[in-house]
């Protein structure tokens, strides 16, 4: 049975970051809900004139529901259009379930999240070889709470990369977290707000120490992305450890070492 409602990733605002995939989709809806001002204006941008297009920021789920079966009842494509990837905090099962027990056939298409483009926006990597090789993506309690084991000092504790979502309104919680965790005063911490929105974003360089006092200054409070990372800067380090993918000692599949490393026997 071929999808009739699907869950599209709007990419994190540029509605140029949609894929292609989503935007052949939007370009056929005969119904489109989006999630919040995030999502408008690739809504509007790509859809079909005669196309039902409706915020679902007043409704609940419930109502969400009721107008996605109406519009499935009526159009052959219907999309639920969501900001970043319909993955992460995006509700899915809470309204998919309901799909199903309806019988409507649904499927999701990813999208580029807020926490890539937030890296992307300031020329960041999220991994580095013998730094970090792992990023976390979490958010700290607010009114939903964190399973047991995912607080952010404990995650925190890997030190490895951390993309910080929902959280900018408590920052406060993030120093505390990070502090508990053993950060230094001077790690460096990377707020975006807007990421990838033409003339919106903002990029807010800081430290553990003092970020929260930029944030206050830039007045950014809200659709911004936190990233913690031992990552962070390694463009203006003075040396770098290289990547074994394009180090001349180091041979993989694709190609054969070129250099010996010094001690290294494998000629793999
Ligand atoms: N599914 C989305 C996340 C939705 S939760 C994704 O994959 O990106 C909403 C949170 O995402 C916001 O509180 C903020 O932390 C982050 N966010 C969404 N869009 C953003 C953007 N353009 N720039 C920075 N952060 C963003």
């Amino acid at each position: 049975m071929p999808a009739k409602i699907w869950f599209v990733g709007a990419g994190p605002g540029d509605p140029d970051l949609i894929t292609v995939k989503g935007r052949a989709l939007l370009e056929q809806a005969g119904a489109i809900l989006f999630a919040g001002s995030l999502v408008d204006v690739a809504a509007t941008l790509y859809a079909p004139a005669e196309c039902e297009i409706r915020d679902s920021k007043d409704m609940t789920l419930e109502e969400m529901t009721a107008w996605l079966l109406d519009a499935a009842a009526r159009h052959d494509t219907v999309v639920r259009l969501q900001t970043g990837d319909p993955g992460l905090y995006g509700a899915l099962v809470e309204m998919t379930r309901p799909l199903d027990a309806a019988g409507i056939a649904w499927a999701v298409v990813p999208g580029v999240s807020s926490a890539l483009a937030s890296a992307a926006a300031a020329g960041e990597t999220l991994t580095l070889p013998e730094v970090t090789q792992t990023v976390i993506l979490t958010r700290v309690a607010g009114r939903t709470p964190m399973p047991e084991g995912e607080d952010l000092e404990a995650l925190a504790a890997h030190h490895s990369t951390l993309c910080i979502f929902l959280s900018i309104t408590l920052l406060h919680e993030v120093q505390r977290a990070l502090r508990a965790a053993g950060w230094a005063e001077d790690a460096p911490i990377l707020v975006v707000q807007k990421a990838s929105w033409p003339g919106e974003e903002k990029i807010i360089r800081g430290t553990l120490a003092d970020i929260k006092r930029k944030c206050q200054a830039e007045k950014v409070g809200a659709q911004a992305m936190i990233i913690a990372s031992p990552a962070l800067g390694a463009r203006d380090w003075p040396s770098l450890v290289r990547s074994k993918l394009y180090d001349p000692s180091f041979g993989h599949r694709f190609r054969p070492a070129t250099v010996h490393a010094p001690g290294d026997p494998s000629h793999e």
